[in-house]
């Protein structure tokens, strides 16, 4: 498992391209200049780590292109030490670029082949999420809520309720909201009653996987 010369290179290149596409908070450009995603992809994409795409990973899943992990993440207006909730945890990508950002950072995957695999993965690249909980996304992490911020990683078919309730005020849920295309949703916790709710681009994610009951 390799960074190179090389590997930076490109790296910067691509943050360069994440700028021209209007993402300006530098944690989050600092963190995609520092992250080895090649290491993140299936070898046979390695080459193409670097290009602003999505690419398969295990059991039918996508790494989310990079704009969209920059995009997504600036949203949530992390400071160092905020309690972030992921949902989806797919490649550890988005993950590692949280953590490298100063969140303290919860992640739930519902399928146990990724679950698995990310764990490992991640720990032998260093990176020390609080938590890696394999279980449902739908339903949050209430033992460890309220979040600063809750961000989903996959299609959402709706705004599952819990997610809401599980923010601290004036915490942030950033979800892709729909079912072929999805608009990026920011709400905003305003008290305990009261939401603000940004629709901002449109985006296409895999979907998130049904409800367990
Ligand atoms: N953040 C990931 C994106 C992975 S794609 C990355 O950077 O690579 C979306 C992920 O959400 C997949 O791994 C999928 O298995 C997971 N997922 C789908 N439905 C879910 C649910 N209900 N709860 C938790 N995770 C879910």
């Amino acid at each position: 498992m390799k960074d190179t010369h090389k590997h930076q290179g490109l790296r910067n290149q691509l943050v360069k391209t994440i700028i021209a596409k209007g993402v300006t908070d530098k944690k989050v450009l600092e963190a995609i200049a520092s992250i080895p995603r090649h290491l993140f992809l299936d070898s046979s994409f390695a080459d193409f780590a670097y290009q602003d795409k999505a690419f398969p990973i295990a059991a039918d899943q996508t790494i989310s292109q990079p704009f969209t992990v920059a995009y997504q993440s600036e949203l949530l207006k992390v400071e160092k030490g905020s309690k972030i909730l992921e949902i989806g945890t797919g490649s550890g990508y988005q993950t590692a670029v949280l953590i490298e950002m100063g969140a303290k950072v919860f992640s739930i995957e519902r399928q146990q082949e990724l679950f698995r695999k990310t764990k490992l993965f991640l720990q032998k690249l260093n990176y020390k999420p609080k938590a890696l909980i394999f279980g449902d996304g739908y339903k949050g992490l209430p033992t460890e809520a309220p979040f600063d911020g809750i961000i989903v990683t996959a299609g959402a078919p709706f705004v599952p309720n819990p997610l809401l309730a599980q923010l601290k005020i004036g915490g942030r849920l950033v979800i892709p909201v729909g079912d072929d295309v999805q608009t990026m949703t920011l709400f905003i916790r305003k008290s305990e009653k009261d939401f603000e709710k940004h629709e901002l681009g449109d985006f296409r994610f895999v979907p998130m996987l049904k409800e367990k009951n």
